[in-house]
């Protein structure tokens, strides 16, 4: 059998008539940038998100830099971020010229560590970012307490955890503005790259909105230098023909995690009974956009995995900080424990709307294999 990390096919073909037609009338129409698709998925996000404005943008990454610029962060401001994440968090601080400030991790939620954010705060402090890794809700109350105790502007990246929720609240509410991601394997994600910032500041929307269309307020009146990001018409209308399924879709990743833990679960009682599974922390809803486990012979795991037609995989294989490209901030292991214990261990198990307990049984079969 094969079982792929994220079967993209197989929601296509759940929907294809919608995405075809959704497809087709954009190119009958020849509305390929802005118009009427990308203002009404706008819109919609904005409503979805439970925030007054949407931003849409080429792509996640995008949306961080803008937000960022947008608030005036840039030259001589440090912006915190979390040690384990993905690059582009980090990426967008050092492209709008700020210094990126790295937090080592909750070894609960693997996400930032709020103990670790309050140690790294001084007066060049501008902002805190906070990454929902894997789909799990950060710890928002802590963080949000710091960035309004020390007047920090706090952003959540919420590119892996559309419809998490936060003590019943929708994540990327907590802060000034979140930023989402629609790459096409994220939970609601376009048939190309997409983007968007949310926020409830009118000023902000503009600012934001002026940026990505070349610094224009209104046609050709530059009010500064922007760039050109947006979403375009055909990813517009397939995010909006994927929109209505995004809840049942979380449910299912939900249910397809329930599974993984209910055998996984019973491998650790029958077994070697090391395998740390991912916590599912009290009021928070996960969204599964990862399924993440921790093992102490990975790499042994995922060739048997890999010999077996599973792909598994790492998110992610080191600290960021510890990367070549962060090499000038002098960092060592010792500066983040916890990341580097988390990123020598972790494996992501194939997670998807449609995965059926016969694939996930499979996958357990095989690491199974592995353990012995
Ligand atoms: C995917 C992702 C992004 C942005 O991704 P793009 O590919 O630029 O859309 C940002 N942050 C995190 C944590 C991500 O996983």
């Amino acid at each position: 059998m094969n079982i792929p990390l994220v079967d993209l096919k197989a929601q296509y073909l759940s929907i294809k008539s919608d995405i075809d037609s959704a497809i087709a009338r954009v190119i009958s129409d020849g509305n390929f940038i802005k118009g009427p698709y990308v203002s009404e998925f706008e819109d919609r996000w904005a409503a979805y998100s439970g925030r007054k404005y949407c931003v849409s943008c080429a792509n996640g990454t995008d949306a961080i830099e803008i937000g960022l610029r947008a608030c005036g962060i840039g030259e001589g401001d440090e912006v915190i971020v979390p040690a384990h994440t993905w690059i582009s968090t980090s990426e967008a601080v050092t492209a709008v010229g700020a210094q990126v400030v790295f937090a080592d991790t909750c070894p609960e939620s693997y996400n930032i560590d709020p103990i670790a954010v309050s140690k790294l705060i001084n007066k060049a402090t501008k902002a805190i970012i906070a990454v929902h890794l894997y789909g799990q809700p950060a710890d928002m109350d802590p963080l949000v307490e710091l960035a309004n105790r020390n007047n920090l502007i706090l952003i959540e990246d919420v590119a892996q955890a559309h419809a998490a929720t936060y003590k019943g609240k929708k994540i990327g509410t907590f802060g000034l503005f979140a930023t989402y991601s629609f790459f096409p394997g994220k939970n609601l994600g376009a048939y190309g790259d997409a983007g968007a910032i949310v926020m409830d500041d009118p000023n902000l929307d503009r600012h934001c909105r002026v940026i990505c269309d070349h610094g224009q307020q209104s046609k050709h009146d530059h009010v500064t230098e922007g760039r050109n990001s947006r979403l375009d018409a055909i990813q517009a209308s397939v995010l909006l023909a994927k929109l209505p399924h995004l809840e049942f879709w979380t449910e299912r990743r939900i249910e397809g995690a329930r599974i993984y833990d209910r055998y996984l679960e019973a491998i650790n009682q029958n077994n070697c009974g090391d395998m740390v599974l991912p916590t599912r922390l009290a009021d928070r809803r996960h969204v599964f956009h990862l399924y993440a486990v921790r093992l102490r012979n990975r790499d042994a795991v995922l060739q048997c995995l890999a010999a077996n037609g599973v792909s598994a995989g790492i998110h992610y294989p080191k600290p960021l900080p510890l990367l070549k490209a962060y090499e000038r901030l002098g960092h060592s292991e010792s500066d983040f424990p916890v990341a580097t214990m988390v990123t020598s261990q972790v494996i992501s198990l194939p997670i998807y709307p449609e995965i059926s307990e016969e694939q996930i049984s499979y996958v357990v079969e095989k690491l199974t294999l592995a353990l012995r």
